[in-house]
């Protein structure tokens, strides 16, 4: 009788569901009025996480997702993540020995401090990143480079009992290393089609999500944490991807696109090669045909921000977050193409500079690399090659590795430096 009347209480109290959506699917999440605002139950997540609620002591929680370890307590209006603390609307509550959390950390928290996830404040739900592909995207084990931790450690499914530990994060003592992979184009953007004169008929943005989300496989298997700005055939806005970006704090940020020759070209079906960009304006003719191509996207978005047309980039150079970071993406644009020498066998179309908007919103080291050319039939059979398509993402991921130990060395030598100097 008393189980009846709660029942009854909770269905009254029933509030709007949470909805939780993937690309694929979407699945609704019951809520519960309360005083302060909707709570749900944290392990009616799981359909759509890998969310792993462990009990720790009498009202502690911890609450895995994706590596990222968000601690609370039973009546505490907080959530720890590592070393943040972030207030709740409502403290988190037990309900029949199921963990309660206030949805507010749903919109609020997670798309700061859980991987892959991000608020469409538009839409009201969560929009999960990785789903659709798990084997691909579940990070792997922690400290793969040389005894390195990671500052949010991440899970290890495989891992025995006897070795889970509970226990507070290892301090920082290296750098988290978290690269978003983006995959060019998606949805009604189909990015380019070729090849010019026959042969198989290639979508850019289908091989985008092929390199990219191998790429990523690449990446994740040598200890970094991936976040994909897509993992389907969707459009996301130029804007988003690089917010997607910066909400997730990446190192790096590396775009997957297949270059277009020009009509006009004296031997446009000839055209072969790879290039890497990165941002600033654009230098050559070529460059502002390539960025013209790649911000084409911007007309499928339902309302694309403002761009001022007589000089779109003055804004952005006179950025200096952005700015700071031109001379690392130049350098990580150099290490891709040398990489990428070593297994392509088209020309080596160097380093370049235009000014792609999706770069231009990402706060970090940001490349795009242009693969091959698909209106080229001998490249666009090699961009649509799985054996090829895993040795391009193993070449770029080399290529970033090399990147972060460079750059990691050099912040670490101008500490380690500076120490004795004093
Ligand atoms: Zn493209």
């Amino acid at each position: 009788m008393i189980w009846t009347a709660l029942v009854a209480m909770q269905l009254a109290a029933a509030a709007p569901p949470l909805m939780v959506s993937d690309g694929h699917k979407s699945v609704r999440v019951a809520t519960v009025a309360s005083a302060n605002g909707p709570m749900l139950r944290a392990d009616a997540l799981a359909p759509m996480l890998p969310i792993d609620v462990h009990h720790d002591s009498a009202s502690s929680y911890t609450i895995e997702i994706w590596g990222a370890r968000l601690r609370v307590e039973a009546g505490v209006a907080m959530v720890k993540a590592g070393d943040d603390v972030y207030p709740l609307a409502a403290a988190p509550t037990v309900d029949h020995g199921r963990l309660m959390l206030p949805l507010q950390m749903i919109s609020e928290v997670f798309p700061v401090a859980v991987p892959n996830t991000r608020w469409d404040v538009t839409s009201g739900q969560l929009v999960v990143f990785n789903v659709g592909s798990s084997a691909v995207t579940m990070p792997r084990a922690v400290a793969q480079n040389g005894g390195e931790v990671a500052r949010a450690p991440r899970p290890n499914y495989d891992r025995p009992a006897a070795n889970d530990s509970r226990l507070p994060p290892v301090p920082t003592k290296h750098f988290r290393r978290t690269i978003i992979v983006d995959a060019g184009h998606g949805g009604v953007d189909n990015g380019m089609t070729g090849p010019l004169n026959g042969g198989p008929r290639i979508y850019e943005k289908d091989i985008t999500l092929a390199v990219a989300n191998r790429l990523g496989a690449q990446l994740s298997g040598r200890g970094v944490d991936v976040v994909y700005t897509r993992t389907a055939d969707t459009l996301i806005a130029l804007d988003d991807r690089g917010r997607i970006a910066n909400r997730a704090n990446g190192n790096l940020f590396i775009s997957i696109h297949v270059n277009a020759a020009n009509p006009n070209w004296k031997d446009p079906v000839g055209a072969r090669g790879f290039e890497t960009y990165f941002l600033s304006e654009a230098r050559t003719e070529d460059a502002r045909r390539v960025e013209q191509m790649e911000n084409a996207a911007v007309r499928f978005e339902d309302s694309p921000s403002k761009i001022d047309r007589d000089d779109p980039l003055s804004f952005i150079l006179s950025d200096m977050r952005q700015n700071e970071h031109l001379r690392e993406s130049s350098e990580l644009a150099d290490i891709i193409q040398q990489s990428l020498g070593k297994m392509h066998p088209g020309p080596s179309r160097g380093v370049k500079q235009a000014g792609f908007r999706v770069l231009v919103t990402a706060y970090m080291p940001a490349v795009l690399v242009e693969i091959g050319f698909g209106t080229n039939a001998r490249e666009a059979a090699f961009i649509s090659s799985p054996a090829k398509q895993d040795a391009i993402a193993a070449a770029i991921a080399d290529a970033a590795m090399k990147y972060l130990d460079r750059y990691e060395q050099r912040v670490n030598g101008v500490r380690a430096g500076s120490g004795p100097a004093r």
